[in-house]
């Protein structure tokens, strides 16, 4: 099956022990990120019959087939059984005439909008901070007309917390872990002497770490659901709304703003009844139509599922697409002829309200579901559809800016 696995070799292509369905090689292709530290990237082509791995150094054949034998098992567990899932478009507005057509991302840079301190992390200029000032102005309206009250949530999350959620069986591969030195004046005082940084980052003595109690927090609503654990809802219903850092180690797939570790999430958090969640869902998702039609933008709302690990990912997609859990606001990039996604509606039945024992009057578990925006991916598409200039820009933005 290998091109050629006789001698030292930094490329290696060959065949998938399954073919890939042309739903699923993005999907595949994704997790492959995390399958070895010697892979720099993996590309599938949409045909599904090939896999190509680019490799950080040579790897001698037995190293090759080693990799050739994880990657299989991706394949088979990620692909084996998989059901094409009914894609639900809800709206598709990705013919609408936008004046832009190349990368931002160079400009950006170049001007100093945007600068990269580490792959994922960015900081943003003015004028990306100013639309997403923008955006959030919009949010904050659309989270007003349904009387969401605010929150404000930490930036670390217990990993009790993420446990009681199953998070580390669904996404194991994105968690951010945080620690500090142990409470020891040796260790505190060897590390102030002799912590440096080297090409594999902070040179220090795993032992000087404490055991990890918190992470970086990976979304926004799991806060809200913390807070409104394990006691009956006042009122049987919540409507909330957050803006917050959130953390996805993405590895690879960290690419320009469309792929960030840290990023910025504003959601609007619905709390009840199975059809009120419902019911509002739909409703922002109405409300948004007509925001987003007001600025041109181009874009599809579709059916999606979320990125679960390999282990998960076949049954919690399948599920998910079957109740129609997730759906997505893809945002057209033109300069790459594909889309974004720059938001979700999503809908978690009552998962939550069963995990943290949230009880509506009845003393059944709550059902909640979010309205997530990406600040910095839906200024990206922006920018990627209507450049960079202002005086391009359509007027509700530039009037609101
Ligand atoms: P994707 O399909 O692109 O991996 P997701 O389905 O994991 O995203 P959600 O969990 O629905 O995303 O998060 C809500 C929104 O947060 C996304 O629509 C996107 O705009 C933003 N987002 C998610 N992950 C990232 C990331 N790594 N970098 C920047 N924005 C992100
Ligand atoms: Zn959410
Ligand atoms: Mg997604």
């Amino acid at each position: 099956m290998l091109d050629d696995h006789s001698s030292t070799t930094d490329r290696i292509a060959f065949a998938p022990a399954l073919n890939i369905p042309d739903h699923l090689t993005g999907e595949v292709q994704s997790k492959l990120a995390y399958v070895d530290e010697t892979i720099a990237s993996a590309v599938i082509p949409a045909s599904g019959d090939q896999i190509t791995l680019h490799l950080r150094q040579p790897a001698s054949p037995e190293r090759q087939l080693e990799l050739v034998e994880k990657v299989q098992r991706v394949v088979e567990s990620m692909v084996k059984g998989a059901i094409k899932p009914r894609v639900q478009i809800l709206e598709d507005h990705l013919d609408r005439p936008t004046p832009y057509r190349l990368d931002p991302m160079d400009t950006l840079l170049a001007l100093g909008e945007i600068s990269q301190e580490a792959e994922g992390i960015f900081s943003l200029g003015p004028l990306v901070t100013k639309l997403i000032q923008y955006f959030e102005k919009r949010f904050l309206e659309l989270a007003d007309s349904f009387g969401a009250v605010p929150y404000r949530f930490p930036t670390l999350i217990p990993a009790r917390y993420l446990e009681r959620v199953n998070y580390f069986r669904a996404f194991p591969h994105s968690l951010s872990f945080v620690t500090h030195l142990r409470e020891d004046l040796d260790v505190i005082d060897n590390f102030a002497q002799h912590a440096a940084c080297d090409v594999h980052g902070l040179t220090a003595p795993l032992e000087s770490f404490a055991g990890i109690q918190n992470l970086l927090s990976p979304a926004v609503c799991y806060h809200l659901y913390f807070a409104l654990a394990d006691k009956p809802l006042p009122n049987g219903k919540v409507v909330a709304t957050a803006v917050g850092n959130c953390f996805r180690y993405e590895a690879i797939n960290l690419v320009s703003l469309e792929r960030l570790w840290n990023f910025t999430m504003r959601e609007i958090i619905f709390v009840g009844s199975k059809e009120f969640v419902l019911e509002n869902r739909e409703i922002a998702r109405q409300r948004m139509s007509s925001v987003l039609e007001e600025i041109g933008m181009a874009y599809r709302v579709e059916s999606a599922n979320d990125p679960f690990f390999i282990g998960e990912f076949r049954k919690q997609a399948a599920f998910q697409s079957a109740f129609q859990l997730k759906f997505e606001i893809r945002a057209s990039l033109p300069f790459k002829d594909s889309t974004l996604a720059v938001g979700s509606y999503n809908f978690h039945q009552d998962f939550f309200g069963r995990s943290l024992n949230i009880s509506l009057p009845d003393g059944s578990p709550a059902n909640t579901g979010c309205v997530a925006f990406g600040l910095e991916r839906i200024a990206f598409a922006f920018l990627a559809q209507f450049g960079l200039e202002p005086e391009n820009w359509p007027e509700t933005v530039r009037v609101n800016l």
